[in-house]
């Protein structure tokens, strides 16, 4: 029976793990963190084997993406910086690489795809494949830098009375997609029942959610602008935006209405939910 289990899980895993193109067998893979952190991104947590075709190496750490370098380096172009190559699986020069930008297949951390490659003609042949644009390094890191609101300096500046925030404790890590959760204070989503769990968003505390039948009563989420703790079940949420968190497309809540309907208008927002009109399809489909 245990065995049984452990089989099935196996099953789940190896598939899981084969329908992202990211992953490669650990032996392939070149990581240059030791230690208890060989295997995570310094940046958000996530397995540098299972994201390795988009990691990227700078001062002795290993990012499982651009993004993440990005956000590390605070946008500074990295001098020492090296990437992957999807094709070889080296480490090349960031200098020397071509990328494929905006193909697609799913890139890591982004909504705009991002990959590597040593040889131009291996970026152009990917490119027939995929779609996408051959860029440099530069290039490439200037779209990365999309993926960071702009608004996010001036709400950081804009907290006027104190206000109730979630507390995320510092390892805390997304049981969905096993990110640090406090890195990313303004999509702090929370699960406080029996046990407390804390999420990088609310799509992936409604997966969890939905997953486990967990009622609304024990959902929290931030408040977008304020990051106020609110009841999940009281927010306002705007789909379709082209803001986008930790993981991609999200929910993003408001504590009214009006906030709500604002930013979707600012922002090429699809619409503005209630917590009850989210259902399991939609959260699937982000
Ligand atoms: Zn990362
Ligand atoms: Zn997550």
């Amino acid at each position: 029976m245990v065995f049984r289990v452990i089989l099935i899980l196996l099953c789940c895993w190896s598939f899981s793990v084969a329908e992202m193109f990211q992953s490669v067998p650990e032996a392939k893979a070149t990581l240059i963190q030791s230690g208890k952190e060989k295997y995570s991104c310094p940046n958000c947590g996530m397995h540098l084997v299972k994201f390795y075709k988009t990691s990227h190496t700078h001062d002795n750490h290993q990012y499982c993406s651009i993004h993440c370098l990005y956000e590390a380096t605070q946008g500074v172009i990295p001098e020492d910086a090296k990437v992957v190559d999807t094709i070889t699986l080296e480490l090349i020069d960031v200098k020397k690489a071509f990328y494929v930008v905006g193909s697609k297949v799913r890139g890591t951390m982004t909504r705009t795809s991002s990959y590597a490659f040593g040889l131009e003609k291996d970026a152009l042949s990917f490119v027939s494949e995929n779609g996408g644009k051959v860029m440099s390094f530069a290039e490439a890191y200037a779209v990365a830098a999309e993926d960071f609101p702009k608004e996010f300096g001036k709400q950081a500046a804009s907290k006027l009375a104190p206000i109730t925030k979630i507390e995320v404790p510092k390892d805390a890590k997304c049981p969905i997609c096993g990110m640090f959760v406090a890195k990313y204070p303004q999509w702090v989503a929370m699960y406080d029942g029996d046990k407390t769990f804390y999420f990088d968003g609310v799509k992936d505390m409604m997966k969890y959610a939905f997953a486990r039948k967990i009622g609304g009563d024990k959902l929290y989420v931030s408040d977008y602008y304020k990051l106020a703790k609110l009841e999940a079940t009281k927010a306002f949420y705007v789909i379709g935006s082209n803001v986008y968190g930790p993981m991609g497309s999200e929910l993003i809540p408001f504590a009214s209405q009006e906030e709500a309907l604002s930013f979707s208008r600012d922002h090429n927002g699809q619409k503005v939910i209630s917590f009850d009109e989210i259902t399991e399809a939609m959260v699937k489909n982000l």
